[in-house]
């Protein structure tokens, strides 16, 4: 089994951090639980993508960023010794490569490649399963119908119309209790 995983949203933490840095810069407060859509910051105050990621590079580079549920780590390294593969699957955008790339290690989340992805859909790797908070990821699936989507709850990542590829979960170590049962 080759898992792929995404890091911003999933495993790690970084809207907090994203958020204070956007404070910081602009004096603009919002709160998480406003963050409802995507392209929130985009559509409330015009902010352009370019501005967005480099808030979430602020927060990568000035180490706000924490992992989304502690102790990830272990079921990540029992999936891992057993026959699977790990592939980190990010489009992390390049000034916080090396620190992501540090987060990583510092975290010990274990894997066996690490993707800087772009252009490529996520699922065009050669992976098996994919989890990630993305809310388009699930729109395009029966392009896919050999994988599985394991799309994570996120405030902008709510259940869509089912596909009978994607399984939205409550949380990472949840996707991994559900791949590690069918892997038996
Ligand atoms: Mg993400």
């Amino acid at each position: 089994m080759n898992i792929g995983i995404d890091v911003d949203g999933t495993l790690a933490d970084m809207m907090p951090g994203t958020l204070q840095v956007l404070e910081n810069e602009t004096g603009i407060n919002v709160r998480l639980e406003d963050y409802t859509s995507w392209t929130y910051l985009q559509d409330t105050y015009n902010f352009d993508s370019a501005e967005v990621l480099g808030f979430m590079d602020e927060a990568w580079l000035q180490g706000l960023v924490t992992l989304l549920e502690p102790g990830i780590q272990v079921p990540l390294h029992a999936i891992h010794k057993r026959d699977s593969t790990i592939t980190i699957i990010t489009q992390r955008t390049r000034p916080s490569h090396w620190i992501m790339t540090k987060w990583l290690l510092d975290n010990g989340i274990p894997y066996d490649a690490l993707v800087f992805s772009t252009g490529l859909n996520k699922m065009d790797y050669p992976i098996d399963v994919l989890i990630d908070d993305s809310p388009f990821q699930a729109d395009v699936m029966d392009r896919y119908p050999d994988k599985v989507l394991y799309s994570l709850a996120q405030t902008w990542n709510v259940p869509k119309i089912p596909a009978k590829n994607v399984v939205y979960i409550k949380s990472v170590t949840e996707a991994l209790g559900i791949i590690e049962r069918g892997a038996r």
